[in-house]
């Protein structure tokens, strides 16, 4: 027997709970970290929908990265980390990658023949929840033209309901991914260096001893639980994280969307669209603010407002409101014809996880140390996880891999902030 010590770095087990952008990128850093070896550490996704990663919020958000999106510590992260991920791997065609136009339009819908009485439909989207995206602008971000001028190539919102158009942030401040391929992306390339899915994988608890991690209990919907043993484990579990660690304050609203394939010789120029559109004369005062996104397959995306439908028990489980999707559709063919004469190919909805305590408003990212050492929480992005990921993704490698965050200041972010149990 030989007394003689190893000198091979002990072998990491790292469990990360949920396949969304945040789980999925993570994923991709850790694997392609310097220090990950394939022939020692193991990492593993355990993601509960049984069809595939991106089932929530992360396949089915507009996908915007910007550079006045929020917080700004870890968007001076993600954005070169976006700009760079897309020069390696040509996020060009993988998932769509691109710098794209962005402005706020305000105007008025008209009430065309095609239309099913438009101004309810505008009214529907009234009083909810605005996903908030644009409250990372500073006042010089948007500039004060004020006018009913539309740019020369912003050909498919009609001027003449127009009342105001303002080009928001500046040339290269703005680009866009497709979510669903991005994260999609990011897990195949995970894939490629060993990272291991396990779909249909419930966490209920993530277990530790008196120190240290120890491994993820989880379930199927059909089979008992099961452990799998770890040395590290990442909850990012999104709008679900409470249901594996109540004391994460986040909290969920359901967005819905949809995708519309405008006619093959229609051409969307690239902008991201930010509206206030009212109802045509006398159908009431009610405003809607749908977000529309020309995408570079030529599709458009447009979301509404949150709602106060509760979180499902999984993913799976998430209801799309039929009607919901329509006072969407009608609200921007009230503004386009392009997009009128199109089809709606998707209706969906997701849950948005939103952090709201005290003044801090997350996402949470960070070590849990007060509950053991290799326990880590990347939770609550709010209306910004896609472009966050990626900065979120390198934070939480270096602390796997270095034993702290090089990259960026994230205190404020730190869970230990965010509850004393943490
Ligand atoms: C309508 C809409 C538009 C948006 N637009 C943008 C945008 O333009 N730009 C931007 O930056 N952000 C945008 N966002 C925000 C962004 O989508 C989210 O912040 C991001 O997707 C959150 O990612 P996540 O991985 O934390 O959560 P999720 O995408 O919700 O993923 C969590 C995953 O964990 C899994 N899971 C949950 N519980 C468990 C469990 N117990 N065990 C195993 N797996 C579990 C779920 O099934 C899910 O797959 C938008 C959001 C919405 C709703």
């Amino acid at each position: 027997m030989s007394s003689k010590k190893s000198n091979a770095p002990p072998k990491k087990k790292i469990v990360i709970v949920g396949g969304g952008i945040i789980g999925c990128t993570t994923a991709y850093y850790l694997s392609h970290h310097p220090s990950f070896r394939s022939d020692i550490d193991e990492i593993t996704v355990l993601e509960a929908s049984t069809t595939g990663v991106a089932q929530g919020a992360s396949g089915k958000a507009g996908g915007l990265v910007a550079k006045w999106a929020y917080p700004r510590e870890l968007v001076d992260v993600s954005f070169p980390e976006h700009v760079r991920l897309a020069e390696l791997h040509n996020g060009a065609e993988r998932w769509g990658w691109r710098y794209v136009n962005c402005g706020s339009w305000e105007g008025r819908g008209e009430d065309a023949p095609s239309l099913a009485n438009v101004g309810s439909a505008i009214g529907d989207g009234g009083d909810k929840t605005s996903l908030e995206k644009t409250a990372g602008l500073e006042d010089s971000d948007v500039e004060q033209r004020k006018g009913k001028g539309l740019p020369d190539d912003l050909g498919w919102v009609k001027e003449s309901l127009t009342d105001f158009y303002s080009p928001m942030a500046g040339d290269g401040d703005t680009a866009q991914v497709h979510p669903y391929l991005f994260t999609t992306s990011m897990l195949e390339l995970a894939q490629s260096k060993g990272v291991k899915l396990l779909l249909g994988a419930i966490a209920a608890s993530i277990e530790f001893d008196m120190e240290n991690v120890t491994g993820v209990c989880y379930q199927s919907l059909t089979a008992p639980m099961k452990f799998i043993p770890a040395t590290h484990a990442i909850l990012c579990a999104g709008p679900w994280t409470p249901t594996i660690l109540p004391s994460v304050p986040v909290k969920t609203t359901r967005v819905h969307s949809i995708v519309i394939q405008p006619q093959p010789d229609v051409q969307i120029s690239p902008y991201v669209l930010f509206t206030k559109i009212d109802p045509p004369e006398g159908f009431g005062d009610k405003t809607a603010s749908p977000e529309v996104y020309a995408r570079p397959n030529n599709e458009v995306y447009v979301c509404g407002p949150g709602d106060k439908s509760s979180l499902p028990y999984f993913v799976g489980g998430v209801k799309v409101d039929d009607a919901a999707c329509e006072a969407i559709f009608q609200q921007v063919a009230s503004i386009s014809s392009e997009l009128r004469a199109g089809t709606v190919v998707k209706k969906q909805a997701c849950f948005l996880p939103v952090v709201k305590e005290g003044k801090l408003g997350g996402p949470i990212v960070g070590p849990a140390l007060r509950m053991a050492k290799g326990y880590y929480i990347a939770t609550g992005h709010t209306c910004w996880g896609i472009c966050n990921a990626p900065g979120t993704a390198k934070v939480l490698a270096e602390l796997v891999y270095e034993g702290k965050i090089t990259s960026a200041k994230l205190a404020d972010l730190a869970p230990s902030k965010y509850a004393t149990t943490l």
